[in-house]
């Protein structure tokens, strides 16, 4: 059966969410929601996903929530960032009664989270807690919010690196796919020519640093081309 995620980057629009360190709440979840999309995407078959805010919309938590029952998810992740001083990540589900698999899903989310948290320098696992938010209250399947860091302190750091919000998404995406048990894309091992026959390589070697070469690759593949980056 084809399992149905919801995605939910906290706040938006009028809504900035915490602000600290020239960095606001709603942009930083918007985009680790982003990474955390295109890695399910990239990597795991057999489910759909949507997200409650493609853009900077002002969504209540009623909205959210609304969306994610109707179109019947089977898991529901909130993504936050901290504020009022402190150091760490910490993951929340409902204070009332819940299901096991709400509390596997914490576990296996929690994981994921704090291990790619680690490998890139965090240190303080604040623990996994519940709390009475509306998001979890409200949402009828399994659903668990994140607080990714604090946005006030010297955690604002990781939060500046782009690369770390994605290794921050992509570790929620592996989280959902371990939990729903999600098969693995299988992929090609070499790349394949699209349909028109040019496969071009881009290396890397050839440019001052990668991003640029990831730029070529981009324009190339927009204009239909296949495309495989090569290092050196
Ligand atoms: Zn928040």
């Amino acid at each position: 059966m084809v399992k149905k995620v919801k995605w939910d980057p906290g706040h938006g629009g009028a809504d900035p969410g915490a602000v600290g360190n020239t960095l606001l709440e709603k942009v930083l979840t918007h985009k680790i929601v982003g990474y955390a999309m295109d890695y399910m995407e990239a990597n795991f078959t057999g489910f759909t996903q949507s997200t409650t805010r493609s853009g900077d919309q002002t969504l209540s938590l009623t909205q959210r929530t609304d969306q994610a029952n109707k179109e019947g998810a089977d898991v529901f992740v909130s993504v936050h960032i901290n504020a009022g001083g402190g150091k760490g990540f910490e993951s929340f589900i409902y204070n009332g009664s819940i299901s096991s698999a709400t509390q596997a899903f914490q576990n296996t989310l929690h994981a994921e989270v704090m291990a790619a948290m680690r490998k890139d320098g965090v240190t303080t696992d604040r623990g996994k807690k519940r709390a009475n938010f509306a998001v979890l209250r409200q949402t009828k399947m399994v659903a668990c919010l994140t607080e990714n860091l604090f946005i006030d302190t010297s955690d604002a750091n990781f939060l500046k690196k782009e690369a770390f919000l994605k290794a921050v998404g992509e570790a929620h995406a592996r989280g959902v796919a371990k939990f729903l048990g999600l098969p693995a894309k299988s992929k090609p091992a070499s790349p394949k020519p699209a349909v028109n026959g040019k496969l071009y390589k881009v290396q890397v070697g050839a440019f001052s640093d990668k991003s640029n070469a990831d730029k070529l690759a981009a324009e190339l593949k927009k204009k239909g081309y296949s495309t495989y980056i090569v290092q050196e």
